[in-house]
């Protein structure tokens, strides 16, 4: 019998993946988790239905939100994850020798335990000695670390159940605080043709807190529509004229000097969502 997971993600349209087997199902006390082994993609982390990442696509989506703001940022010495439990942001996180400190601020800690079973690849940036894991709200975590961070990564699930303050006006407010002068936060914002309102909003609250508010795009098949954004505020450098770091010295495979530039053009239909 053919097996095949599909995530719903309208009523009307969804994306479908043959599956090999269900390699771990379990609830925890804030969403499902399920890894699939599937055909196309290798394995699969699915939370609460949804596509989190895939071994044969998450490099573009993880080594986009990581270095992006690493390479704006001259010195990124203390850098904070919140979610991203599955490990691949850490990763790409401490490939840049500049990082001292890079603290994961996850709220669910059978995500973190999962990704160090099934997705070695994901997870393997946990064993680098820079890395400090906290298990709880990123909310709560940012509120009581004010000034102490270089560069903030959100790395969230969508914004539903306990993600969805990490969406908040507030949240944007208590990521400015808890960066150190000149320091860069970057969040995962959805998808510009599923979630066009959402990104205007966040775009907004963004630019009313922060001097350099930019949005750039990467394009990961395995997510709604498979065109991503980001959203990036700084107090200070512009990812547009990032420099003093060498950009070529970490080894990548989707993140180039040329890309980080070419991922902030932007189509037409972008751009309007942020002039709304
Ligand atoms: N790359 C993914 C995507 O965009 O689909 C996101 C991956 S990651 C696994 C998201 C993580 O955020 C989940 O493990 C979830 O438990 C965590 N999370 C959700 N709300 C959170 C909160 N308030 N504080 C910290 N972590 C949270």
């Amino acid at each position: 019998m053919e097996l095949w997971f599909t995530e719903k993600q309208t009523e009307n349209f969804g994306i479908t993946a043959k599956v090999s087997r269900t390699l771990h199902t379990e609830r925890t006390p804030y969403q499902r988790i399920d890894v699939l082994e599937t055909v196309e993609y290798g394995r699969m982390l699915v939370l609460d239905g949804m596509v989190m990442c895939t071994d044969r696509d998450e490099f573009i989506y993880h080594e986009m939100i990581a270095h992006v703001p690493l390479f704006t940022h001259p010195d990124p010495k203390q850098v904070l994850v919140i979610g991203g439990g599955d490990g691949g942001t850490i990763r790409e996180v401490v490939k840049h020798p500049r990082v001292e400190r890079a603290v994961l601020a996850e709220i669910d800690e059978r995500v973190i335990a999962v990704s160090k079973e099934y997705f070695p690849a994901l997870s393997r940036g946990f064993a680098d000695p820079r890395v400090e894991i906290e298990v709880g709200d990123g909310i709560a975590h940012v509120k009581a670390n004010k000034d102490t961070y270089d560069v903030i990564l959100v790395d969230s699930t969508e914004p539903i159940g306990p993600a969805e303050g990490l969406f908040a006006r507030e949240f944007y407010e208590g990521i400015y605080e808890a960066l150190r002068p000149g320091g860069v936060f970057v969040a995962q914002t959805e998808s510009p043709l599923f979630n066009a309102a959402l990104i205007s909003r966040v775009w907004r609250d963004i630019a009313s807190i922060y001097p350099v508010t930019r949005l750039y795009l990467a394009p990961v098949p395995t997510y709604p529509t498979g065109m991503w954004s980001f959203t990036l505020g700084s107090k200070g450098p512009d990812p547009l004229q990032a420099e003093g770091q060498d950009e070529t010295a970490i080894e990548t495979r989707y993140y180039t000097p040329e890309v980080h530039g070419a991922s902030f053009a932007l189509p037409r239909f972008v751009e309007e969502l942020l002039a709304r």
